[in-house]
């Protein structure tokens, strides 16, 4: 399963910051000359067709489709997790009309309360965004909830929800759930038609390696989109984007979630990313990952009693990542990026460590906890340079 080959990783680098930014994979270097160079360089505006640029975002949602259990045409490919966020959102609201309260969690991602914010403003019809601790989520789905906004695996901590029974109650009190996979597309066994989850959303530049601003998805119930007439309606969610007309007519199912012109380019790439997925079985990944995440944790935990493990402790309760709390987690994460142990830094004092079966091993793992435990019992974190906070942590 470990495919370390299929990426192109800097010799000496342990990259434990999969959960953020996925590595190169290969063939991705390969297919974006050809798409550079071959189809636009050459073809020019013929590539929509002979390259079929134009059938590549649905062809992508359908790969993306397979890992995380969803059926074939259920998958909208494009513009920004952000995007996709506040279009699960506009589509749910109006399925609920008498209900006021968007539910979600304080763990959640800032963006994803910034966007239900104003939508909710924009909508101006009373309803209000309630965040609740992640421990209260379920006791709080009541019958004034239309919709759940939840981050299935919380970016800091790494906690996960419990998906299978979060979506249950909503079901049985008649919410509508959605779920933001950013930190669980790519990294876990994931069964959204199994479970009849309302909506998702994702990014895939995290786990699924599709690089810088790769295109976000979105997967919406067949029947939750058969009648949605999408509130931002662009020409590529059109039944007959080239028929020009001036009246919207809706795509079937979940293409009618596209709005604009695709990103040809950064789709390619994914599209070529995802070729890692292949013959891969995310039951294996998670296996694996659970495996790494507790070696780690018994590493460090062993090494660095400053430090206090951030996630649960229980794998059942953690997705792909392991963090640890330390006042001056900000400046270790540096001194520990600068001999070549990768890991983020979130605020207040979260150190990230992103654990990918797909290309670290364990001797990646031992050799992180070593060092990591090198910057600490050394305090080599309060060199000056450490201070400064740059722009992106
Ligand atoms: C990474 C992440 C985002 C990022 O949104 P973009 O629009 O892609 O910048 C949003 N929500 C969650 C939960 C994330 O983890």
């Amino acid at each position: 399963m470990l495919c370390r080959d299929a990426f192109e990783l800097p010799d000496g680098i342990v990259y434990l910051d999969g959960n953020s930014l996925g590595p190169l994979p290969k063939g991705a270097r390969e297919r974006a000359m050809k798409t550079i160079e071959h189809e636009w360089g050459q073809e020019l505006i013929r590539a929509w067709n002979s390259a079929d640029w134009i059938g590549l975002p649905t062809r992508v949602g359908d790969r993306i489709a397979r890992l995380i259990g969803a059926a074939p045409g259920t998958v909208a490919t494009g513009d920004t997790l952000s995007l996709k966020v506040y279009q699960a959102l506009a589509a749910a609201l109006p399925l609920r009309p008498e209900r006021k309260v968007i539910l979600s969690d304080t763990g959640n991602f800032p963006t994803d309360l910034y966007m239900a914010d104003g939508l909710a403003a924009l909508m101006g019809q009373g309803h209000r965004v309630v965040t609740v601790a992640p421990e209260a989520v379920e006791a709080a789905i009541t019958e004034d909830v239309a919709a759940l906004l939840l981050t299935h695996v919380d970016y800091r901590t790494g906690r996960m929800h419990d998906m299978a029974r979060l979506t249950e109650k909503c079901a049985a009190v008649g919410a509508i759930i959605i779920w933001d996979l950013a930190h669980s597309a790519g990294a876990l066994d994931l069964d959204l038609a199994g479970l009849e989850v309302d909506f998702a959303v994702g990014c895939t530049y995290k786990f699924l390696n599709g690089g810088p601003g790769a295109p976000a998805f979105i997967y919406a119930r067949p029947d939750h989109v058969a009648d949605h007439a999408p509130t931002l309606a662009g020409w590529m969610g059109h039944a007959a984007p080239f028929a020009m007309e001036r009246g919207y007519r809706p795509a079937d199912g979940a293409e009618r979630l596209r709005i604009g012109t695709p990103p040809v380019v950064q789709l390619s790439i994914l599209d070529a990313a995802l070729d890692v997925w292949d013959g891969l079985d995310l039951a294996d990944i998670r296996r694996a990952s659970l495996h790494l995440s507790e070696l780690f944790i018994a590493e460090v935990e062993a090494r660095c009693p400053m430090l206090s493990l951030a996630s649960p402790r229980d794998g059942h309760e953690r997705g792909s990542q392991v963090s640890f709390r330390h006042p001056e987690g900000y400046r270790a994460v540096r001194a520990l990026i600068d001999r070549g142990v990768i890991g983020d830094f979130r605020p207040p004092d979260i150190m990230r460590f992103g654990i990918t079966p797909l290309y670290v091993t364990e001797a990646d793992i031992l050799s992180a906890s070593k060092i990591l435990a090198d910057v600490m019992a050394h305090d080599l974190w309060r060199a000056p340079e450490y201070k400064r906070v740059a722009r992106v942590t």
